[in-house]
């Protein structure tokens, strides 16, 4: 099968693989329709990134065969093994791309985004990929492909805004409007919030966030951030800030513009080891809440319901599997949202 097999040095040879085998018990092996490109990948080879959770880096001695990336797709059920219940051949799906085992300290703890015995999939930039049954959501009869392969990036903000403490009525910045902050933005919506200021330097995506619902969109390097945010807020500060640009001078900035009482979550990866200076007295004078966003345990069920309910399709272009080095590139460059990888 085609496949974009990982080189040393970040790019992608698009290649004939050996196509995954017959699924074994509880496995589903899917044939991919489309793959996005998750904005971690774009750090993926970065050296300021490589210190990974133990569950992302590379096994002892490296991986075992071609390396292949690709963890937020969508495709049809192509075969299933035994002990699967409930999916079936020709069935079009979204899927996750690890599956807590339910049986360790953490998945019995309401924490199974740090699964001890997490099994992954097989990477889907490629024709088909291998999944645990427990990873597989069957799409409505309404939802494209297309959406379906953003099922997980949905649920990044579906977590996001679980832990935002967003509610009706609420006021809540974004800071960067790329694919998870445009998601983050439409999910605070969906959950009440009523002013939302949106603060992103690529003048194509303040457009998109503007045309998506936000209140007021900034350019934060031509613009002034701090005079919006109090003209927005009547000078009290956001009750909520959600960082999602992965930038330690955004996460830092993201304290000053929350309001007493708020919440502030740093929803993107950062460089490792990078600190973030925060006063014990402003932590003190505020009550600011501070979270973090690894993952997104328990949201995908609530996310396949919420794919009619946003506006998805704003969001995607596709590329050919073949041309997923300039698309990394594009990317890279701010051009482009979500960007659909067809095998
Ligand atoms: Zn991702
Ligand atoms: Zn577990």
């Amino acid at each position: 099968m085609k496949a974009a097999v990982s080189k040393e040095d970040g790019t992608f040879n698009v290649e004939d693989v050996p196509e995954p085998p017959d699924p074994g018990p509880y496995q589903v092996k899917v044939k991919i329709a489309y793959c996005g490109i998750c904005g971690s990948e774009l750090h993926r080879f970065d050296p300021d990134y490589t210190s990974r959770p133990p569950q992302f880096r590379p096994p002892p001695g490296g991986f075992k065969g071609p390396r292949i990336g690709g963890h937020e797709a969508s495709g049809t059920v192509a075969a299933i093994g035994n002990e699967v219940k409930g999916i079936e051949v020709g069935q079009r799906v979204g899927m996750n791309f690890r599956s807590p085992c339910g049986t360790c300290y953490y998945c019995r703890n309401k924490l199974e985004h740090f699964c001890e015995r997490v099994i992954s999939a097989s990477g889907a930039y490629a024709e088909y990929a291998m999944y645990h049954a427990n990873a597989i959501y069957q799409l409505p009869d309404n939802i494209s492909l297309e959406v379906g392969a953003l099922l997980e990036p949905v649920t990044v903000a579906v977590h996001t805004v679980d832990l935002a403490n967003i509610h009706p009525g609420c006021m809540v910045a974004i800071l960067g409007a790329g694919p998870i902050g445009i998601l983050i933005q439409e999910v605070a919506i969906k959950a009440g919030a009523a002013r939302v200021l949106v603060s992103e330097p690529v003048a194509t995506r303040r457009e998109l966030a503007k045309k998506l619902g936000a209140t007021v969109v900034v350019d934060p390097v031509n613009g002034d951030l701090v005079e919006a945010s109090k003209k927005l807020t009547d000078g009290r500060g956001f009750d909520t800030v959600i960082d999602a640009s992965g930038k330690i001078a955004v996460a830092r900035q993201s304290l000053d513009l929350a309001g007493p009482g708020a919440t502030v979550v740093w929803a993107a990866m950062y460089p490792v080891g990078d600190e973030v200076g925060v006063a014990a007295s402003e932590m003190y004078a505020k009550e600011l809440t501070i979270r973090g966003v690894f993952i997104s345990p328990y949201s995908f069920p609530r996310s396949v319901k919420l794919l009619s309910e946003l506006e998805l399709e704003p969001l995607i272009s596709i590329r050919p599997i073949e041309e997923i080095n300039e698309a990394f590139h594009d990317l890279l460059a701010g051009k482009g949202m979500k960007v659909l990888i067809k095998p």
